[in-house]
């Protein structure tokens, strides 16, 4: 199964929409551990994608990310938005020719993605950021096409430990970003990119499952 480059614009909308619903959530996660803005960050930096992307006519998937992430590099500040920024920019280099995706390019996305996020922030696992939701994410891909399951299943899989990513981020300190500043006091709170990286992969789930 793959999806169209009108498929991924929809998917990055959605994302606006999450963003903006979860803006003041991810914003008192941010005010508990961090400087309170990254609802605010996350839903700027998304609303501005839509935009581009409303006027722009885009077929190439590689220029949809390449969109995507000098938006918002441009718009979002803080740690978050040349994180993600680069995250997509890396990731545009890996399907620059696509006008689709399927699950094996989300691999390759994700992986790309990764490297540009540890590249620019210089964490690792266990660090208590997006990196906790990230790399196991990645694995349960991973796995999931080993296993031969169907798409929307191993999409499934992919939230689910996305989502015990962010639970695990409850019970580490943080060592990198702002959070790092309260040190013993970070433990018990959720990390905010985690989270926001959560949200994303669960509208990519959310989204497929409709297409079945
Ligand atoms: P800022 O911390 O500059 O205010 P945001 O609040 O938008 O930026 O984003 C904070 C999130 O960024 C954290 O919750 C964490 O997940 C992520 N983060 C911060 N530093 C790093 C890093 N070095 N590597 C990966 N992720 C990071
Ligand atoms: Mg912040």
């Amino acid at each position: 199964m793959s999806i169209t480059s009108s498929k991924v614009i929809e998917i990055l909308n959605r994302i606006d929409d999450v963003m903006n619903e979860n803006k003041q959530f991810l914003t008192d996660l941010d005010a508990a551990v961090g400087d309170g803005d990254h609802g605010i960050n996350m839903s700027r930096g998304f609303n501005a994608v839509r935009e581009k992307l409303k006027t722009n006519t885009i077929n190439k998937i590689g220029d949809i990310f390449k969109v995507v992430g000098m938006t918002l590099v441009a718009t979002v500040g803080g740690a978050s938005g040349p994180l993600y920024g680069t995250a997509f920019m890396k990731a545009a280099v890996v399907v620059q020719n696509n006008e689709e995706l399927d699950i094996n390019d989300l691999l390759k996305v994700m992986e790309a993605a990764l490297e540009g996020i540890m590249y620019r922030g210089k964490a690792q696992a266990g660090e208590k950021t997006m990196l906790d939701v990230i790399i196991p994410a990645i694995n349960a891909l991973k796995a999931g096409i080993s296993e031969n399951k169907k798409t929307v299943d191993i999409l499934f899989d992919v939230k689910e430990a996305a989502k015990a990513g962010v639970e695990y981020t409850k019970t580490i300190i943080a060592t990198k970003g702002r959070a790092s500043y309260l040190g013993d006091r970070s433990i018990s709170h959720q990390d905010p990119g985690a989270t926001s990286s959560y949200l994303m992969l669960n509208v990519i789930y959310e989204e497929i499952k409709k297409l079945q």
